[in-house]
């Protein structure tokens, strides 16, 4: 692979608030440098259609504030096959493509990480999902905003939790992860969140109802990941009602508005950053990381290892959630 003229920008899997900006971030720093951009629609099945369009500065103009992503994003069962990364590189060489940025969750750094296996293509990915579960990095964009729209779901949900003395479980996504339940927990004040990292260690449901959820009122909010083993909400309050009847569970689900969204200054900066730290690494010669920002400072985290799940919530943070609700 020789020097870099020109790269290919795509977001793939779920949208999160502020890849709009990581996609501005991205093209104008890499035409600053002097190198083209094209733009690849729908994720790798863009790469596999051949839906690509040459990027100008302008064709990013106006996006940072708006959520989803102009690039539009897509599931791409064809690129897990050996055939189908075989016609994304295909694509890639008639377009001129030589490297790759692309944006988005653990899904698509487990293709980048396939197709980096099979062909010389330098990829740097993006960290873009709500759901703050890759390693290496302290946010993920995204996950800023969708806290901010947990914490005002929450904020209202309280005002009829407190009339009518209820109990809420109110289900929040995470892919299994988390740090959204957790931090949404703190940021609103709820009285527990149902994590799955605790899942295993010990039965959260039974230890609340022991606890007697909020000693010093008759409602409480509880924050839940979503976690098929556990059934979510729904499963949770099925055990209530059979477990400990006494309690009048209600539940909310807030589902895909937590992706939607104009996303927060603080996800529109970290975009900014690491899209810019994207076109940096390539000039550096790096070639299958993450770009990530950890305690204030730049990072590249290999794929393995944004993808190895060590990032751990905070035992600390779930102390404090208790704490906090006495
Ligand atoms: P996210 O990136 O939000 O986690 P997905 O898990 O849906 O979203 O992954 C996005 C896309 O990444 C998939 O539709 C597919 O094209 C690609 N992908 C995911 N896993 C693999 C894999 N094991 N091999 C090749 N491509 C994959």
């Amino acid at each position: 692979m020789g020097a870099i003229k020109c790269i290919g920008i795509l977001t793939s899997g779920g949208d999160a608030p502020g890849m709009n900006a990581a996609i501005r971030a991205v093209t104008r720093t890499a035409i600053f440098n002097g190198w083209r951009v094209k733009g690849i629609m729908r994720g790798y099945k863009g790469l596999i259609t051949g839906e690509i369009a040459d990027f100008t500065s302008s064709s990013v103009s106006n996006i940072i504030q708006k959520g989803g992503t102009i690039l539009k994003t897509a599931r791409c069962p064809e690129f897990k096959s050996e055939e189908g990364r075989q016609a994304a590189y295909e694509n890639m060489r008639k377009e001129g493509i030589d490297a790759l940025v692309v944006i988005g969750g653990d899904g698509t750094i487990t293709g980048a990480r396939c197709f980096a296996d099979e062909f010389d293509v330098p990829i740097v990915a993006l960290p873009g999902t709500i759901d703050n579960d890759l390693s290496g990095t302290d946010s993920t964009i995204g996950f800023d905003t969708a806290l901010n729209t947990i914490m005002d779901a929450v904020d209202k949900l309280r005002d009829t939790a407190t009339s009518h003395e209820r109990l809420f479980f109110v289900e929040v996504m995470g892919n299994t992860a988390g740090y959204l339940a957790l931090n949404g927990a703190l940021a609103s004040g709820a009285e527990a969140a149902i994590i799955p990292e605790m899942e295993t260690e010990t039965d959260q449901l039974k230890n609340l109802i022991d606890n007697g959820f909020r000693k010093s009122k008759n409602s409480a909010i509880v924050l839940v990941a979503e976690n098929p083993a556990t059934g979510g909400a729904m499963g949770l309050a099925e055990r209530v009602k059979r477990e400990f009847p006494q309690y009048d569970a209600r539940v909310t689900i807030l589902g895909h508005l937590q992706r939607g969204g104009s996303p927060t200054a603080q996800d529109r900066i970290l975009a900014s950053r690491l899209g810019a730290a994207a076109i940096t690494a390539l000039k550096e010669g790096q070639r299958n990381v993450m770009v990530g920002i950890s305690n204030l400072e730049t990072v590249y985290v290999p794929f393995t290892k944004a993808l190895g799940r060590t990032k751990r919530v905070r035992s600390e943070n779930v102390e404090l959630v208790k704490i906090l609700s006495i």
